[in-house]
């Protein structure tokens, strides 16, 4: 079979080199053709759609040390599989060794250090069901079905980040396998630098194993949940979002969005497909509180459908699953925000009007709060001036559908730029942006970030990812088909 090497070549992949890999690892190795291998080498994003050569499915740290260990021998591109679910699709890679890390999602709670340890395969929703076991949660993001990997390893933001930070920012400590196919400890006393390069400079150091979370009091219950109108009320509930969120405590989150409404139950059958508004909202601290704070959203205009009630929190966790399904075709626009302009709100309305496809949309998300309050330097996440993230997220089926639908999403963004802190999310960057955006994501963390790598991966070995390149790095990994004009 054919492979990539690290450094852009094609080699010869003998049967014999596939199935000395199979004998060192307690997980399976597939090849193309294997039961699973299409399983594994699907992601999220239907836009990408790669072969690997070999698939290992690691089902421990010492499976992926000896899949480092054979791609460093056989010099083979090597790519990792979280959750699946970056926009970029850096998972996969035609040719590659794929670490499929979907079979490694266990999760211990300890109850009184508060600390979660979750193996690097888990979801979100693995942390959530775990944690609430004892009303406890850690800061994840707002779609169960994520991988905890790169969403933690690229920021992570959701329901808790006004309270508590970014996601990264309530990371204790790593376990993560190394170039040279050593298993390290990263926390604030070991391998501190690592530690630091980790909590947001994306998959650069090495395959993490194991992630442990801080964790803080929540629910089970908690407020939350969305209220909907016709898009026609759209500048009055963008005007009562933009005045409610200046001033919600940060147990209070709210999200507001336009598109055209899905067809779920709790939105009447006559608006399916029609132009609408929404908050969604979560209230995490007391409910009889919440109550009260989320009422003026309840109880504004004439809604057309309103599941902003209380219910548990694995559930609100879960509630936008169903919106971002597997095997859509996905583009992305992001930036961050440092406040809600009421010009802002006029362009979201006006290019809201222009969406090509029943399953897009444009949000905005409040994160405010706890983030804005640590040292930039804290970690390369940074990014500690923003309040709001912004993102045009167009989605759709069809393959002919592609350019109306990125034409969307582009000009959306290019009209709503302006109002950014300049900077933006390194997990919601597609594949088709370069180093420019990596820099309005990272800033000025990347030069430390590159001497970070020069020196726990001076050879690139992980390289198929948000790519910080140490100096004498020149080989390609798999780019865009939609280069032009990102
Ligand atoms: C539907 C949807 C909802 C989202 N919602 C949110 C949200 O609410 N908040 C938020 O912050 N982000 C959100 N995101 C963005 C999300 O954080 C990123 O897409 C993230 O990369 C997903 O992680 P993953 O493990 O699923 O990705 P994958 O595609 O599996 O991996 C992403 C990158 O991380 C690397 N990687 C994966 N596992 C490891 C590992 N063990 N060690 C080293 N590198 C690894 C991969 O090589 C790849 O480069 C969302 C994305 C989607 C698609």
């Amino acid at each position: 079979m054919k492979a990539k090497t690290m450094t852009g070549g094609e080699i010869h992949l003998g049967q014999d080199l596939a199935d000395n890999l199979k004998t060192r690892l307690r997980g399976k190795v597939l090849i193309p053709g294997d039961v699973g291998y299409d399983e594994s080498r699907t992601v999220w994003n239907a836009m990408i759609n790669r072969k690997p050569a070999l698939v290992a499915r690691c089902l421990g740290a010492d499976d992926v040390i000896a899949c480092v260990r054979f791609a460093r021998e056989q010099n083979l591109l090597l790519c990792i599989k979280g959750g699946g679910h970056n926009i970029a699709g850096h998972a996969t890679q035609d040719g590659a060794l794929m670490l499929d890390m979907s079979l490694m999602r266990g999760v211990w709670v300890d109850t009184q250090r508060r600390v979660a340890h979750a193996q690097a395969g888990c979801l979100l929703g693995d942390v959530d069901r775990e944690t609430q076991v004892y009303g406890l949660a850690a800061v994840l993001g707002f779609v169960s079905q994520t991988g905890i990997a790169g969403l933690t390893l690229g920021g992570g933001f959701g329901y808790l980040t006004r309270r508590w930070g970014w996601t990264t920012d309530n990371v204790v400590g790593m376990d993560v396998v190394t170039a040279d196919a050593r298993v390290v400890r990263a926390n604030s006393e070991e391998n501190a630098d690592l530690f630091w390069g980790l909590r947001g400079g994306g998959g650069n150091f090495g395959v993490v194993t194991n992630i442990d979370y801080a964790l803080y009091r929540v629910g089970p219950e908690v407020v939350g949940g969305v209220v909907a109108w016709p898009a026609s009320e759209a500048p009055g509930v963008l005007e009562l979002y933009r005045t409610l969120a200046e001033k919600a405590p940060h147990e209070l989150t709210l999200v507001a969005l336009m598109r055209p409404a899905p067809p779920a139950p709790w939105l009447p059958k006559d608006m399916h497909g029609k132009p609408i508004v929404a908050i969604l909202a979560c209230y995490s601290g007391n409910s009889d509180e919440g109550e009260k704070i989320v009422a003026p959203i309840k109880s504004f205009g004439k809604p057309i459908g309103d599941t902003l009630v209380r219910r548990p929190f694995t559930q609100l966790q879960a509630l936008l699953d169903a919106t971002q399904p597997t095997g859509r075709r996905y583009y992305w626009k992001s930036e961050y925000l440092p406040r809600i302009d009421p010009r802002l709100c006029e362009k979201f309305i006006e290019h809201a009007e222009r969406i090509q496809s029943p399953h897009s949309a444009v949000v905005l998300f409040q994160i405010d709060g706890a983030l804005n309050k640590l040292a930039r330097e804290h970690s390369p996440v940074g990014n500690r001036d923003a309040r709001y993230v912004l993102n045009v997220t167009s989605s759709w089926e069809q393959e002919d559908q592609d350019r109306a639908n990125i034409e969307w999403a582009r000009e959306a963004w290019k009209e709503m730029k302006p109002f950014s802190t300049g900077g933006t999310y390194l997990n919601f960057l597609t594949e088709d942006e370069g180093p420019e955006r990596m820099e309005a994501a990272l800033g000025k963390a990347l030069s430390r970030l590159a001497e970070l790598k020069a020196q726990w991966d001076p050879e690139n070995v992980f390289r198929t990812n948000r790519n910080i390149k140490p100096a004498s790095d020149s080989a390609e990994v798999q780019t865009s088909r939609f280069s032009a004009s990102a």
